[in-house]
Order: structure tokens, then C-alpha cells, then sequence
């Protein structure tokens, strides 16, 4: 059977090994405890750079093949944030089906973290969507392959100001691409979402003397950092249409759509919120014919993964910050690739992840 393209998959016949075949991953493991009600799926994408790390889920899926699709599709994404970073990692994602406000307790957690340990370390957790540190700690007491802990318990904390460090720097070499100079003093910049990511870049932005516009759903957020920066409120009906030179979403994905590149004015698109692209394929195309230069999210936002990879090794601050200011070199040279073999950025990135993980693998067949 050749798996080239979901299409040629018939999901009632061939649900799951078929659908590993598309994208070539290596491991499913699927857990159930009646006891406590965990339902998970873990996925293994690659482990050829390493263990596979990605956060776990928790999420209400309506059905088991929405949980594997998208516990598939974060999980090879992982193996590509990481390989792009120059991290030692695998990619590898888990989600737990249900609604954790109803769900989750002690148990459950604890009993996942045991399914964790029997995989031996090839799959290593964090956080994600309705995880918690404290969750993480809970998951700690069956397993040591977990990371993203509270600094009192030897881990990383917030990973926040390492991945806004990262997005600033990838902000800096597209502003090298686009202008010449990696300059931002004078620049307008519109940041969606000032939660942990977008208000550490406001402030690297302002202490740059950039000309900041901020959105946000919460009115307490906006005041806050209105006033302690002195950035410009901007309403949603209003932001896509602002005359400003970057637009850098740090709330949500898939606000680079149809209806958003209508409008956009801006020369680069450049923030932490992932799968920014609402199609891949078809925006990521887009972007490039109306003249605006993309910045591929995996790679701007890794800063998030570089600070857990550091957690692993004993934490240290100044070394996951030291290799988060590399993005700006990995950024500028996906331009200089895309531009050589004239496709877009985004492909151009996933060219040098693929390639990365090939080279590795033939060092590793040496042996
Ligand atoms: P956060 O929850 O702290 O902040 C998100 C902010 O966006 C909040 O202030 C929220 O009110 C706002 N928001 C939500 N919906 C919005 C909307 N429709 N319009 C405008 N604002 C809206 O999250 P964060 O940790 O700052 O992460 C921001 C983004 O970056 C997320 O997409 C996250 O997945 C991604 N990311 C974060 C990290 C990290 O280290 N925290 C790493 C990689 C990627």
C-alpha cells in the first residue's frame, strides 16, 4: 500500500497505521484506564536527533480520529520545530481525551505518567493546551521523562521570555532581509496577544524605540501594558487595516487567512502563536506573492522547546537564552534558501529540518 495523500487512505478500513504512513511516523501508543478515565494517545514522530519532546493536550475531542489526527499532526510538527532549532530532540506529542475541568484529578495524571515511564524515555512530556506546571509535577511522581517544572523543582519555569527573546531576534534578521538593517527603532509594529509572549517583546521592542500597537481580548491586559509602555491600543475590527510594517500575532492561530492577507499592509509577519498560517500550502504562497515577508512560526517560536531542551541538562538561563539568539541566523538563512531555490519560506524551513534529520541519520547508520 503507498500513503502518499490522506485521500488515498480509506480512514474506515485503514484508520491508523495507514494514517503513520502519510508523514512516516515511527510509534502510537494508545492508554486506557477505566479507574480513572484516561484515554491518550501518544505519537513518536522521529527519534533520529534524539528522544521525541512535545507537551501533552488535554482536550474534548468529539471522536477518537480527531484525537489521533491531531495528536499526528502536532507531533510531527515538533520534529521539525526541534530539528530547525539544532536541538538534540525527536518530535513527539500526547493528548488526553476529555474536558479536563471534568476530568482531570491525581490519579489520572499519575496514571498517565506511568504510561509515560514504560516508554522508557523515547517520549518525553511538557506542557501544552489545559496542562498545568502543577500538572507536570503531579506527572513527575510516576516518571522522570517530564519537563517544563517550576523553577523550585529544578526546572525551567516560564518558558515565555526565552521564546519572546527568540521571536525579537527572528524579528531583527527579517527586518535585515526586508530594509537591509536589523534595526527596529522607528518601526511600527502591531503585537497581537500581550499575555507572557507578547508583553516580553513589547518590552524588547521598546527599549529598541519601535512604534508598538497592541490588541488583545482583555481589557485588563490592554490597560496594563498601554501604560507601562506606552504602546497604542489598537481595536480588532481596525488592526488589520493599520498602516504599520510588522505584524507579529502572539494570541491564536490561523490569523493569516483569506480575509487577513485581504487587508494586510505590512512587509513582514513575525510572532510566537503557532500554526499561523490558516493553510499552510495556500497562505504560506500567498504571503510571498503580496509582497510580505513570513517568518515561519515553528522557527521563530522555538525559544519554548530551546528553554525545555536546556531543563534536561540542568537549567541554565544564559545558555537556553544564548541558543534562542541563533534563531536570528536559522531565520535569515531560511530566507537566503527560499530565495536560491524560489519557494516559500515556510517549505524552505521544513527543507532544512528534513535535512538536518537526513544527515544525522547517515552519521547514525555509520555505526
Ligand atoms: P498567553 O495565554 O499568556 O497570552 C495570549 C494572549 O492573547 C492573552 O493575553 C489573551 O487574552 C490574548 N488573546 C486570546 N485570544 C485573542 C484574540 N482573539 N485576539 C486578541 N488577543 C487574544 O499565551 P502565551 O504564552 O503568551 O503564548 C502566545 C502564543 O504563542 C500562543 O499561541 C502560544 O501557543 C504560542 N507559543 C507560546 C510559547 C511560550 O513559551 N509561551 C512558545 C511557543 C509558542
Amino acid at each position: 500500500m503507498e500513503v502518499k495523500e490522506l485521500k488515498d487512505i480509506d480512514l474506515s478500513k485503514n484508520p491508523v497505521i495507514a494514517q503513520m504512513m502519510l508523514n512516516n511516523h515511527e510509534q502510537i501508543v494508545f492508554c486506557n484506564d477505566n479507574a480513572t478515565g484516561l484515554r491518550a494517545i501518544v505519537a513518536i514522530h522521529n527519534t533520529v536527533l534524539g528522544p521525541s519532546l512535545g507537551g501533552t493536550r488535554m482536550w474534548n475531542y468529539n471522536n477518537e480520529m480527531e484525537a489521533l489526527t491531531d495528536v499526528l499532526r502536532l507531533s510531527r510538527g515538533m520534529t521539525y520545530k526541534s530539528s530547525v532549532a539544532g536541538l538534540n530532540l525527536g518530535g513527539g506529542k500526547a493528548v488526553i481525551i476529555g474536558d479536563a475541568k471534568k476530568i482531570k484529578s491525581e490519579a489520572l495524571l499519575r496514571r498517565f505518567g506511568k504510561f509515560i515511564d514504560s516508554l522508557g524515555g523515547k517520549y518525553i512530556t511538557a506542557e501544552d493546551v489545559a496542562m498545568s506546571s502543577r500538572d507536570m509535577e503531579i506527572i513527575k511522581m510516576e516518571t522522570d521523562h517530564v519537563s517544563g517544572l517550576p523553577e523550585n523543582m529544578g526546572g525551567s519555569g516560564d518558558p515565555s521570555p526565552v521564546t519572546a527573546y527568540g521571536v525579537y531576534v527572528s524579528m531583527k534578521a527579517s527586518a535585515k532581509e526586508v530594509w537591509g538593517s536589523d534595526s527596529l527603532a522607528g518601526k511600527k509594529v502591531l503585537v497581537q496577544g500581550i499575555g507572557h509572549v507578547g508583553e516580553v517583546l513589547v518590552s524588547h521592542l521598546t527599549k529598541e524605540g519601535a512604534k508598538i500597537y497592541i490588541n488583545d481580548i482583555s481589557e485588563d491586559r490592554l490597560k496594563a501594558v498601554a501604560a507601562q509602555y506606552k504602546a497604542e491600543v489598537v481595536a480588532a475590527d481596525k488592526m488589520f487595516n493599520l498602516d504599520i510594517d510588522i505584524y507579529a500575532p502572539c494570541a491564536l492561530g490561523a490569523t493569516v487567512n483569506d480575509d487577513t492577507l485581504g487587508k494586510l499592509k505590512c512587509k513582514i509577519i513575525c510572532g510566537a502563536a503557532n500554526n499561523q498560517l490558516a493553510n499552510e500550502v495556500i497562505h504560506g504562497e500567498a504571503v510571498g506573492k503580496q509582497g510580505i515577508l513570513y517568518a515561519p512560526d515553528f522557527v521563530v517560536n522555538a525559544g519554548g522547546i530551546i528553554n525545555v531542551y536546556y531543563e534536561l541538562e540542568g537549567y541554565n538561563r544564559e545558555r537556553a537564552l544564548a541558543h534562542a539568539e541563533k534563531i536570528y541566523d536559522t531565520t535569515f538563512n531560511i530566507f537566503q534558501l527560499a530565495k536560491k531555490e524560489g519557494i516559500p519560506n515556510y517549505l524552505a524551513a521544513n527543507r532544512i529540518a528534513e535535512h538536518r534529520i537526513e544527515a544525522i541519520a547517515r552519521i547514525n547508520a555509520v555505526l
